[in-house]
């Protein structure tokens, strides 16, 4: 595990660089916030925290794929250097005037990527959902940025290559992930050879307590009525199968460097103890709030230090009550799906991811039934020509064999 004299932290030293933190290197000038998926559940919680603190950080690049009219929006309100629409179609329907002065326009992913090693951004809010989200991230990890990464997608299918290409740049990845971001806080309290295990809380999505005899009955719209979090539809439905937590399983495999047997997941239906992290000596440590994204993105902004900001916090005043209980694999089979990629490594996470996304696709879209999602992950990743060290080649090559895959089978 990666650590340092204070505190292990997720990716190289956040400690090489303190004066960067929460926008004090700047000579008093605000943090300059490349905002990677503005438009999407992440990026508008993200531009919440940002006008909570404008003196200490600028929306400084807003990059969307198609959603034009929205990301306009935001441009009028926060006044970028840059908007970005990285679908060259959208980009198309912008007319002449609609950018406010000062704020120019680039097309397509291979100006994003410019746009994100350029120097005169600080931090890089990778938000971008789905596979589609590693080329800028990466971009941001060759040019040594500071991350805050929610994009969990670019450690599952490329987690060793990026934490290597990270220690070399000098560029910092800090979970946006609730539960990486607990877990992170919660590793202040050792040493990693201290570390006993991670345990990974998850609220257990919309069918909890539904009969498993009644999951391929599933419609998209029960699936994407998630209990305690509001998201984006394709992590929602994530949730749904928990095939979010198996990517999470991944994600904490390589951000913080621990075994996969290190690794666990605990159901908590409330979504307030975020994560725990449990020590040789037996004590557990947790990071507690109410469920609210505004305060994982915010920490990983102003990281190490803490801000006042806009997320909910808890009314002491009101009773409540926390349950944990193991997870039912056998209820959801992608969990079984997540240990054992997280524990292959090599190529494996490349290919669960690509026919996750592939077959979250077809259910949405009515081809697949809830149950199949899992089944055909498992096809796929059982059928797949593992390799132990792919190159970011090979894992492309791979991510894109296994969406054909799920296609051929959709088909069949
Ligand atoms: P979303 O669907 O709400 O937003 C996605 C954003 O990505 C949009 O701005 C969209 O324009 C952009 N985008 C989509 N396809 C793109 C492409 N091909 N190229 C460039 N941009 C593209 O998604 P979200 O829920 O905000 O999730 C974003 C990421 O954050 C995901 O990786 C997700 O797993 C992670 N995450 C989300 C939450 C959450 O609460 N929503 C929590 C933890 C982690
Ligand atoms: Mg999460």
């Amino acid at each position: 595990m990666s650590s340092s004299a204070s505190c292990p932290t997720a990716a190289g030293s956040v400690h090489r660089s303190p004066q960067r933190a929460g926008g004090s290197d700047t000579d008093g000038r605000p943090l300059a916030v490349a905002v990677l998926g503005s438009t999407g559940s992440i990026g508008t919680s993200t531009l919440d925290v940002i006008a909570a603190s404008s003196d200490r950080f600028s929306a400084h690049v807003l990059a969307a794929h198609t959603s034009v009219g929205k990301l306009l929006e935001q441009a009028r309100r926060f006044r970028p250097a840059w908007v970005v629409v990285t679908d060259p179609a959208a980009a198309a329907t912008i007319g002449a005037g609609s950018l406010p002065p000062g704020t120019r326009l680039a097309v397509g992913a291979d100006a994003l990527e410019d746009i994100v090693r350029d120097p005169a951004v600080d931090r890089v809010v990778s938000a971008i959902v789905g596979a589609a989200g590693l080329r800028s991230t990466w971009a941001a990890v060759e040019a040594g940025k500071t991350i805050a990464l929610a994009n969990k997608e670019t450690l599952v299918m490329a987690g060793p290559l990026v934490m290597r290409l990270a220690a070399r740049t000098g560029a910092v990845i800090l979970p946006v992930d609730s539960e990486h971001s607990a877990i992170q806080q919660a590793l202040c309290s050792g040493s990693g050879a201290e570390v006993r295990r991670i345990v990974l809380t998850a609220s257990g999505g919309p069918f909890r307590t539904r009969p498993a005899e009644t999951f391929a009955a599933v419609t998209p719209e029960e699936a994407l009525r998630h209990p305690t979090w509001s998201m984006g539809p394709k992590i929602t439905i994530d949730s749904a199968t928990m095939m979010n937590k198996a990517l999470e399983l991944i994600e904490a495999r390589w951000l913080f460097g621990l075994p996969a047997s290190k690794l666990e997941v605990l159901v908590h239906p409330q979504s307030i103890v975020h994560s725990l992290v449990e020590f040789v000596d037996g004590s557990v440590m947790a990071q507690l709030s109410p469920p609210d994204m505004r305060l994982p993105i915010q920490y990983a902004l102003s990281h190490p230090r803490r801000l006042p900001g806009p997320a909910r916090r808890f009314d002491f005043t009101q009773a409540f009550a926390l349950e944990f209980a193991p997870p039912d694999p056998a209820r959801f089979p992608a969990l079984v799906l997540g240990h054992e990629a997280a524990a292959r490594g090599g190529t494996a996470g490349a290919v669960l991811n690509a026919a996750n996304e592939e077959a979250v696709g077809g259910f949405l879209a009515g081809r697949l039934r809830f149950t199949d999602i899992a089944a055909v992950c498992r096809r796929v990743l059982d059928a797949h020509p593992f390799q132990d060290e792919p190159t970011i080649e090979d894992i492309r090559r791979l991510d894109a064999w296994a969406r054909e895959e799920v296609v051929t089978w959709c088909a069949a």
